[in-house]
């Protein structure tokens, strides 16, 4: 068993954030990031919006830079993926998936969110044959190849623009007419010739046998059905947050899974708290992710260093 004064979990811009303000509050932190280290930023290719950066900077390369800032500090990374959560009061006992036990007083759940799909026919079975919800992971085989982006917020949108780099033919299929996107996305996309937009569409079924042949869309306003051809089709229809593992531990949840918390971060157990994408409804941001991580970090520390 292995202890600590703070487990972190998740090593996105939540987590990492969270633990650069535990660790510089002298108090020894433990961040437990899962196989792949850094969340939802992995998938995305440039951003334009984190402040510091005169140039967009890359998903990849911010959270490479964040693991390197923390190490630097004395945090500690581990690969493991938390699953289970125990005690009602400090200290907590965390069980990671590879039987790995952590004895820690206090926990930050920065667990972030991850991929919520269409639920329609065909969607489940072609998945990883056509199907996917990152188009900078698959985008690369699609190359030369005609595919459909579904959703209106800036993932679809970034995404449309990032596989009409080397896609002939880019088609968004959106529910209604605005967008959630910014406008300057949005603008880009309406400048880029080979992206075409579907709007009051939905998909309603995903066509092929072994792989991805076409879509079946149906307009909501007219009830019109047509078959779109395409050999991938991206799903960008937001994300829900990674706390189902959450479900038997008496932390507080609302029904679509999200943490609930107070202002300083804290759960409804006194010395649990919890930041970034899976406390977060409306802001979904790198940004604002680090913020939240910042707080829960100050107040984690503050909690050690006066209970312990
Ligand atoms: P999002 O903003 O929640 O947008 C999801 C989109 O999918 C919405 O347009 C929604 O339609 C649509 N949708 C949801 N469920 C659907 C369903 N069952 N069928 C069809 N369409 C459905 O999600 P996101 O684009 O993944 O972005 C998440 C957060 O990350 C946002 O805060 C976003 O700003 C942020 N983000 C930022 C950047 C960046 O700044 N570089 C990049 C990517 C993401 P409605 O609009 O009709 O609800």
């Amino acid at each position: 068993m292995t202890e600590t004064d703070l487990l972190v979990i998740g090593a996105g811009p939540a987590g990492c954030s969270a633990a650069i303000y535990a660790v510089r509050a002298g108090v020894k932190t433990i961040i437990a990031g899962g196989a792949m280290p850094g969340g939802q930023l992995l998938q995305t290719n440039d951003l334009e919006n984190y402040a510091g950066f005169v140039n967009p900077v890359g998903g990849f390369e911010l959270m490479d830079n964040m693991h390197k800032q923390c190490k630097r500090l004395g945090v500690q990374i581990t690969s493991d993926e938390i699953v289970k959560i125990e005690g009602e009061k400090p200290p907590f006992i965390l069980t990671a998936s590879s039987g790995e036990q952590y004895r820690a007083f206090a926990v930050i759940i920065a667990a972030g969110a991850t991929a919520r799909w269409l639920g329609v026919k065909g969607e489940e079975k072609l998945k990883g044959r056509g199907v996917s919800a990152c188009a900078t992971c698959d985008g690369f085989f699609f190359k030369g190849k005609e595919v459909i982006v579904v959703g209106g917020g800036n993932t679809a949108f970034e995404d449309a623009l990032f596989l009409a780099q080397f896609c002939p033919k880019v088609t968004l299929v959106h529910r209604r007419e605005g967008f959630r996107a910014d406008a300057v996305t949005v603008e880009k996309a309406k400048n880029t010739p080979n992206i075409s937009m579907l709007l009051n569409c939905v998909v309603e079924e995903v066509l092929g046998d072994e792989s991805v042949k076409g879509a079946l869309v149906r307009n909501v306003q007219t009830k019109d059905c047509v078959q779109v051809p395409c050999s991938g089709i991206f799903v960008a229809v937001g994300a829900v947050p990674q706390t189902a593992w959450l479900k038997d531990s008496p932390v507080n949840r609302e029904p679509s899974g999200l943490i609930k918390v107070d202002a300083r971060q804290s759960t409804n157990i006194e010395g649990i708290f919890a930041a970034g994408d899976c406390t977060e409804e409306q802001f979904r941001q790198a940004i604002v992710a680090a913020g939240t991580g910042a707080r829960a970090g100050i107040s984690a520390a503050a909690f050690v260093n006066l209970h312990r």
